[in-house]
């Protein structure tokens, strides 16, 4: 059985971002670093949802990456976007296959998922369908967004966005596109520059310009003492009043509007009702307007589940070792991000301790960072 210092679950922007800090802050050394996700490569899930909508920038600054060093994409890149310089796609996403490179990471790699972790006299013992790792420490950073919610005004009509079966190049003829975010927006876009889609922007409440998608102040002491000193259930509400879901970036707001301009969207606030499809395979969607919509394919922008990530092994874990949870069923954790001994979260799983930033690339910073350093005392 393989012994490491460090077992990551998870290798997204959360976990490769604890990976490069506890190589370059801790010294801790490659081989004693392992990584278990079901994908083939690092950063999967982002690479196939950003590819997937065609995101040409990033909609955070430059300092925010995978890390320690702040200026580490402007040392190295050249591609950046407007006053917050906004680092393309595929500069950021190579650069940070480039870092993980560099840290050595390429044979800390173990495709495969995680069934349970439990408690062992060297830390943990973990178990993949294929593995078993036992590690010193554990780190738990399995994403936040794996459940795709469609609305059940759509279903079964519907496909999500993010439905790994779903591919907008393969969109033709009358589409609706349902929501009011970026995964929305740049879908529209993607589809309107199609010559064979004509595609409709349903979205039910106004759009919503904003930068960033929190408020930049949950990044400084400020704020974040605030919400330090806040009860768990006030922290809940919190997130869900502070982070910016559903709205995008006033310059691809600028982009939809061009393109409804020049007729090639149409943009309709509403709401779907309910959804039909008709003998000749049309979707009709029944709008609370009293109005309705037809096309070929309905394409549901709207979110995941907000259930806590990874439950199914997670559950057992929390009922075996009594693990703190708040009424939301999210960790209660040490301002380490330690749940209990040697068993540290990052990403939506962080979120009552990192607050409105925590699911974000610059989350996963602040929280690399707090791991870091607790790891190095
Ligand atoms: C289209 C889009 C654009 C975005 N743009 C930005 C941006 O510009 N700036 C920004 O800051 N944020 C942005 N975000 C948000 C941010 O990038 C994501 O929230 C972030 O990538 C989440 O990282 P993660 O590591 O928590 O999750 P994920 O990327 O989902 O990675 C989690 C990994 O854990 C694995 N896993 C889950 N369960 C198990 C298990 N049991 N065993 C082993 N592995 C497991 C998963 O397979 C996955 O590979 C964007 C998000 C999207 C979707």
């Amino acid at each position: 059985m393989k012994h490491v210092s460090w077992l990551i679950v998870g290798g997204g922007i959360q976990g490769m971002t604890a990976a490069v800090h506890l190589r370059r802050k801790a010294g801790i050394p490659a081989d004693k670093i392992a990584v278990i996700d079901p994908h083939a490569e690092p950063l999967a899930v982002w690479k196939e949802r950003t590819e997937k909508i065609r995101m040409p920038y990033l909609r955070s600054s430059f300092v925010h990456h995978l890390s320690p060093d702040p200026l580490e994409l402007e040392k190295r890149g050249d591609s950046f976007l407007g006053r917050y310089k906004r680092p393309s796609r595929s500069m950021f996403y190579n650069t940070s296959m480039d870092l993980l490179h560099e840290a050595g990471l390429q044979n800390s790699w173990i495709q495969d998922t995680v069934v349970k972790a439990e408690k062992s006299k060297d830390g943990w013992k973990v178990y993949g369908n294929n593995t078993i790792v036992s590690t010193t420490n554990l780190l738990l950073a399995p994403g936040g967004g794996s459940k795709p919610i469609i609305p059940e005004a759509l279903q079964p009509h519907a496909v999500h966005v993010y439905d790994p079966a779903f591919d907008p190049a393969a969109v033709t003829g009358r589409a609706i596109v349902v929501g009011g975010g970026i995964s929305a927006a740049h879908t529209a876009v993607f589809l309107a520059e199609q010559a064979d889609a004509e595609p409709v922007l349903l979205h039910r409440r106004p759009l919503q310009v904003s930068q960033f998608d929190s408020d930049p102040g949950w990044l400084g002491p400020k704020r974040m003492q605030a919400f330090s000193r806040m009860d768990d259930r006030s922290r809940r509400t919190c997130l869900h009043q502070e982070r910016r879901t559903g709205s995008m970036t006033r310059e691809l707001l600028f982009k939809l509007r061009r393109m409804e301009r020049a007729g090639r969207l149409t943009i309709l606030q509403d709401e779907a009702v309910s959804s039909t499809r008709h003998e000749d395979g049309m979707i009709e969607l029944a709008l609370s307007s009293g109005c309705s919509l037809q096309a070929e394919t309905v394409t549901a922008c709207t979110g995941f589940s907000r259930e806590l990530p990874g439950s199914s092994w997670l559950k057992p874990l929390i009922e075996a070792y009594s693990l703190p949870c708040a009424d939301c069923g999210y960790p209660k954790l040490s301002p380490s991000l330690m749940w209990t001994d040697r068993l540290y979260v990052t990403g939506a799983l962080a979120e009552l301790e990192i607050g409105p930033s925590a699911r974000n690339i610059a989350g996963a910073q602040r929280a690399a960072r707090r791991i870091v350093e607790s790891a190095s005392m």
